[in-house]
């Protein structure tokens, strides 16, 4: 997935009734303020000017490219003048990726002296953004309205979020995850509707029998070990035990060929995410623990125990967050620490956590994992770094997916010198009684996504694109608004069914 790769578009609304040197004006003041937009640094992906659109038959067309057109990611319109909204309703009706309505005006500030009737006629954007919404809205499509000045930058940061979502769900309309093994026995949350997940959310889960990935393993050369040994030995420290020549080094040797060829296998089915489960081991001498935490690394959705659902998440917050600082990682709530206002929870997995998230530099090591199959098992070791972040995952609630996100804040854990695994330990907002009795009454997962790199703003784009039904969890929640919050979507989504 490159952004340089997608553009997004972007419709100037206007109508004729102001003569064709109007035409002229808008046309150059939408060229000029696109080129600005552009030039400004802030924006992940570039915009497209597809003209000024006049008419329904117009209006029409340019959304049917859009829709067409595997470049462009979304949408942007602005109306410069008034543009009557009946005439987009068709190319509205037709449109099926992404939309932004800016709401912001060519002339920064009033001309108080100058101000006349043709400038009027021109800069229009305080009704015409009017008109349009109320089409937008009439219509119940999805859309994300940004206000501000086109110069101001925390206008194009706005926009700018929303860009990285449109490359997000670009991305996941083609998106492929491969399940090693089904769901862990019995476990409820991180099972779904996989047919209603591709209708809604695009992306397609397959399952691929373990056996067929052991002959990729297999098939790796003692020279790509060795490499690939020696890139460990240049960014990770090694447990003594673990070193050339020491006694438990042939498991890293075991792993580095579990990464060569898993990450050969999904290539070869053009996966971007995957599952494991630590009960489907046929023919491999461990789980794959530091191959999972390696290809996190590069992009690739993991969920484990066979949660394709936050596979699916961590590869599409992976795409957001790309070329951000802060990184993201696949994590569990692991277990509790009780103490009055600095409560939290250690966040970890027996594995398979991703190492971009690391404070120190991370420490393979192996040790004997007696779950499932699991076997003795390679993994990097480390902790995660103080800062804020977000926690996300999605659930099935059986007649819709719900996302949760939790704002959460990243401290300092104690030294875990008997467990060995990667991990991170937070303090969900607005404190820990709230944040997790929140997070228990939404039904989300122990299984999340987790960003250093993305805000809240980031879900609320993807769920507004997806239409899903979002939760927010963060400083201002109260479990007494929460609740109602919930009864009140419940409402909505059953309402929202039946009408459609
Ligand atoms: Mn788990």
């Amino acid at each position: 997935m490159e952004y340089k790769d997608l553009e997004i578009w972007f419709l100037t609304g206007a109508q004729l009734l102001y003569g064709g040197d109007a035409v002229v004006a808008v046309d150059a003041h939408s060229n000029e303020m696109i080129k600005g937009l552009n030039a400004s640094g802030k924006l992940p992906l570039k915009i497209v000017y597809k003209g000024t659109v006049n008419s329904s038959v117009e209006v029409t067309k340019a959304f049917a490219e859009a829709n067409n057109d595997d470049k462009c990611a979304g949408v942007i319109t602005w109306m410069h003048t008034f543009s009557p909204a009946k005439m987009w309703i068709h190319g509205l009706k037709e449109y099926k990726k992404p939309l932004l309505h800016l709401h912001t005006q060519y002339n920064e500030q009033i001309p108080w002296s100058e101000i006349d009737m043709d400038f009027m006629n021109l800069n229009q954007s305080a009704h015409g953004d009017r008109e349009f919404g109320h089409i937008v809205s009439r219509m119940r499509k999805p859309r994300k309205v940004v206000v501000g000045y086109w110069k101001d930058p925390a206008t194009q940061d706005k926009i700018a979020t929303w860009m990285r979502v449109c490359a997000a769900w670009t991305d996941a309309q083609a998106l492929r995850i491969i399940r090693f093994g089904d769901n862990m026995n019995n476990v409820a949350v991180t099972d779904g509707d996989k047919v209603e997940a591709e209708i809604r959310l695009g992306y397609h889960v397959d399952n691929a029998p373990i056996a067929t990935l052991v002959p990729y393993m297999d098939a790796v050369t003692e020279k790509e070990i060795d490499d690939l040994i020696t890139e460990y030995e240049r960014i990770y420290d090694f447990a003594a035990d673990c070193k050339k020549g020491a006694k438990k080094h042939p498991y890293v040797r075991d792993a580095a060929a579990q990464e060569i060829g898993l990450r050969r296998f999904l290539e070869d089915k053009k996966a971007k995410a995957f599952t494991t489960s630590f009960d489907e081991l046929e023919g491999m001498k461990q789980l794959m623990g530091l191959a999972s935490q390696r290809l996190m690394a590069e992009g690739y959705g993991f969920g484990a125990e066979g949660d394709w659902k936050t596979a699916a998440l961590v590869r599409t917050m992976w795409v957001m967050g790309h070329g951000l600082p802060g990184g993201q990682s696949f994590l569990e709530d692991y277990t509790l620490n009780f103490a009055s206002d600095n409560s939290s929870i250690l966040q970890a997995h027996m594995l398979e956590i991703n190492p971009e998230i690391a404070a120190d530099k991370p420490r393979i090591e192996v040790h004997f994992l007696g779950i499932g199959d699991a076997k003795t098992c390679a993994r990097l070791v480390f902790q995660a770094h103080p800062g804020e972040g977000i926690a996300a995952t999605i659930v099935d609630m059986g007649n819709r997916f719900r996302m949760i996100v939790n704002q959460v804040d990243v401290i300092e854990p104690q030294p875990l010198p008997k467990l060995p695994v990667a991990c991170a330990l937070w303090k969900p907002q607005p404190d820990f009684e709230v944040g997790a009795g929140a997070w228990i009454l939404a039904g989300g997962t122990h299984h999340s996504s987790f960003s250093y790199s993305l805000t809240v703003e980031h879900i609320e784009d993807y769920a507004e694109i997806a239409g899903m039904e979002l939760l927010i969890i963060d400083k201002d929640t109260t479990v007494r608004n929460f609740k109602q919050d919930i009864r009140n979507n419940e409402m909505y989504y059953l309402l929202n069914k039946a009408l459609s």
